[in-house]
């Protein structure tokens, strides 16, 4: 169920050292059910490892795909973060139905514990009150499932008072930030844009709004949402496309042909590519530019957590630029983006 990993994904050096180990969260609870191990047990056994030659963060096991494809079908067949952005989630009532329904003995009591850490954490400059930032356990990101119930209860009037619009850039908002396309427009100039991955938390509406030419691309996916994902019964990604009307373009069957996008967001979702070299010179067919949005593991925890295979950095980057014979920016800059890293290949 698990292949042990000799070699660095994406240089193949077998020169790497320990780098940290990691904690629990939603898919390592799902993870020890489907595997039939202890949670503690397996996320003890699975590492965090540092390649010495280009610097990538993976795995000392990769744990087969169709455990995976189970999670993203059967446990959590819709994208948490992806459908959130734009639901009613981050809001006084959805707050307080949380709040009154919390309750030790429920099932759904992780779930809600997830839900109240994320509505809170999105709140703008939530690190800097002290009635807020309590929720994480002093921690940069939590989600595991432990709360303070009674200090929830204390701060409860507080907080929702608060509870207004969702920082840019966090769970309720996404990736559709006008900061972001204005910083991307000052760099270059681009005609035609493209996602791919979730559906939901891009920039595909304001392209369009912008009158980009939009497409998504799909590919045939076990590590990440699929075809279950849905929303109000509709395919996700059907649902975006009867709002937008894109086109959609097939990463397998379009890579050989000659028409490449002008630019190509890839959010979070390189850690979920198990051979990366192969997956961005694929990109690299389908598009001029690349720009991607990785998770920031080394201000936050220096954790990258189980469902993620490989941690990515400025080295890294640096070395798949030197190998496909490109260029990298990554100066963008914002204040509730820290986060998160942003790599542009050109
Ligand atoms: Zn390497």
């Amino acid at each position: 169920m698990m292949k042990k990993i000799q070699k660095c994904p994406l240089c193949k050096s077998s020169k790497y050292t320990f780098y940290s180990n990691l904690d629990k969260n939603l898919y390592s609870e799902k993870l020890s059910e489907i595997l039939k191990i202890d949670e503690n047990d397996l996320i003890s056994k699975i590492k965090n490892l540092r390649c010495f030659s280009c610097g990538l963060i993976f795995k000392n096991y990769l744990i087969n795909d169709k455990y995976f494809a189970k999670i993203f079908d059967k446990y959590i067949p819709v994208h948490p973060r992806g459908i959130d952005v734009g639901s009613k989630k981050f809001s006084k009532n959805y707050f307080d139905k949380l709040v009154k329904n919390i309750n030790k003995n429920d099932e759904k009591f992780n779930q809600y514990v997830r839900e109240i850490k994320s509505i809170i954490s999105s709140i703008p400059n939530f690190i800097k009150k002290k009635d807020l930032n309590w929720v994480l356990n002093n921690k940069k990101r939590d989600f595991g499932s432990d709360l303070d119930l009674k200090k929830l209860n204390l701060k409860k009037n507080k907080i929702r008072k608060l509870i207004n619009k969702p920082a840019e850039f966090k769970r309720f908002s996404g990736y559709s930030s006008i900061n972001l396309y204005k910083y991307l427009l000052k760099k270059f100039s681009f005609k035609s844009y493209a996602e791919l991955g979730c559906s939901q938390w891009g920039m595909l509406s304001l392209m369009k709004l912008k009158g980009k030419e939009i497409f998504f691309i799909k590919r045939s996916e076990k590590n990440f949402w699929n075809n279950n994902c849905k929303i109000g019964g509709v395919n996700c990604l059907i649902d975006k496309k009867r709002k937008l009307n894109f086109k959609i373009l097939n990463f397998k069957k379009n890579k050989n042909k000659n028409y490449k996008v002008d630019l190509l967001g890839i959010f979070q979702y390189l850690d979920h590519v198990e051979k990366p070299f192969k997956f961005l010179k694929e990109l690299n067919n389908l598009s001029k530019k690349q720009v991607f949005i990785v998770d920031n593991f080394k201000t936050l925890d220096k954790k990258v957590y189980i469902q993620h295979f490989t941690g990515w950095s400025e080295k890294p980057f640096r070395w798949v630029a030197r190998k496909l014979k490109k260029k990298i920016v990554m100066d963008f800059k914002n204040k509730n983006f820290k986060d998160n890293s942003l790599f542009i290949l050109k």
